[in-house]
């Protein structure tokens, strides 16, 4: 689950990472009384004004700006809400603005630079070690750095057994060229960075940039956090933190529903219990010489109501020229997913699509039966390759 800045900053402090202070704002007026607030709180003078959505880049996309009044907060706010934000990381549609963190100046003048560090915490998948990247050169994008300079991106990896180490956070801070109060700093906010990846159960955090102040502070300007969801039940409170305008509406009503479900390019739906079979029906489907139009694992209890809710999606998608249903009846019965195709099929009136429907396992003589006496325009196959060849078939 991805969340937004503001509560992943919100995540970071209270495991003591030091963050750009904020608050969250819906309209321009707000936007003044909580930038007023800020000042009072922080003894800020000028404001940043950042939309809130689930995507990178915003800054180069127009939508982080510098507010030197409150006047400026009130313009820049009602600029920024509504606006549809375009960054590298949306797609050319761009995102919906709907919220704004109006944050403290933190890149004031002082007795040294501000500088900018780049820093995240992640698993690494091949060696099974949470990993801490990071770089001195930080606020531009990553991916540039690993390409240009990749010798500029180091890793400190943690070994399970004894976890982040004192030299670790040390020589993070030396690499990154501190020294001093600085140098200290950074180790305390490495620790805490870290406590807090652990302790949310987190796959990713990124922050990006890491700012050390003009006064030798070190703080978190931006965060992207990802929580892994398969560990979300063990954090009820961060359930409130889902932000359904940033997700696929599609893949929503899937989850919803109960059902695992992307939406791919192809031509052809599919409809699939267990992930496993669903990626198998997809090579099969590639093999025919159509294209996957979804990936769709209706799980273990393919009853009526999920098939049709099924369908349902899949149709939404104009590109649809066949679906093919793969079913194995492992627990579930075939016959009753047979009379679950069936009685979708006589709900939903009159499907155009042709459908072909391959039932194996439990009962599956029977199933056909249902399937071929239906007198529905829907074609029975209990061989998966016989299913493909129909596929072929209704493509050509
Ligand atoms: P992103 O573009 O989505 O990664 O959003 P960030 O939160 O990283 O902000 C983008 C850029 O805005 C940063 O790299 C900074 O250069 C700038 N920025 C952020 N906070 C401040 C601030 O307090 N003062 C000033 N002057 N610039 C800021
Ligand atoms: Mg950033």
């Amino acid at each position: 689950m991805n969340i937004h800045e503001h509560q992943g900053k919100e995540i970071l402090s209270g495991y003591g990472v030091e963050i750009q202070r904020g608050y969250v704002a819906n309209t321009p007026e707000e936007a003044v009384e909580v930038a007023k607030k800020l000042s009072e709180d922080t003894g800020t003078g000028w404001w940043v004004v950042k939309a809130q959505i689930h995507a990178g880049g915003r800054g180069k996309g127009g939508g982080v700006k510098l507010a030197k009044s409150l006047d400026d907060v009130k313009q820049l706010a009602s600029e920024i809400i509504g606006m549809t934000l375009v960054t590298h990381q949306t797609g050319p549609e761009g995102k919906k603005v709907n919220k704004i963190l109006i944050a403290e100046d933190v890149y004031y003048p002082g007795e040294s630079e501000t500088e900018e560090y780049y820093m995240s915490v992640l698993l690494n998948r091949e060696t099974g070690r949470n990993t801490i990247m990071y770089s001195p050169d930080g606020g531009v994008d990553i991916e540039t750095v690993a390409e240009k300079t990749p010798e500029r991106i180091f890793k400190e990896e943690i070994d399970p057994r004894v976890g982040l180490q004192g030299f670790q956070m040390r020589r993070i801070a030396f690499n990154l060229g501190l020294s001093g109060m600085a140098f200290k700093q950074m180790t305390k906010f490495v620790n805490s960075l870290y406590n807090a990846y652990l302790g949310c159960d987190a796959s990713m955090f990124e922050i990006n940039p890491v700012l050390k102040t003009s006064d030798n502070k070190i703080i978190a300007v931006d965060a992207k956090v990802n929580l892994e969801d398969n560990a979300l039940y063990r954090h009820k409170d961060y359930l409130a933190m889902r932000d359904l305008n940033e997700e696929d509406p599609t893949e929503v009503e899937a989850s919803e529903a109960g059902l695992s479900f992307v939406k791919l390019d192809g031509n052809v739906g599919c409809m699939v219990n267990g992930a496993g079979l669903a990626m198998a029906t997809m090579d099969i489907i590639k093999l025919s010489g159509g294209n996957p139009a979804n990936f769709l694992d209706v799980g273990g209890t393919a009853d009526a109501e999920r098939v049709e809710k099924a369908f349902r999606m899949i149709l939404k998608d104009p590109n649809v020229k066949a679906i093919l249903v793969n079913i194995f009846g492992g627990i579930v019965r075939c016959d009753r997913v047979a009379q679950g195709v069936v009685d979708a099929y006589n709900n939903m009136g009159n499907i155009e699509v042709p459908i072909i429907v391959r039932l194996q396992g439990t009962n599956a003589e029977e199933a056909k039966v249902i399937i071929d006496e239906s007198g529905l325009k829907v074609e029975s196959a209990i061989v998966l390759q016989e299913a493909a060849d129909k596929v072929k078939a209704v493509l050509a």
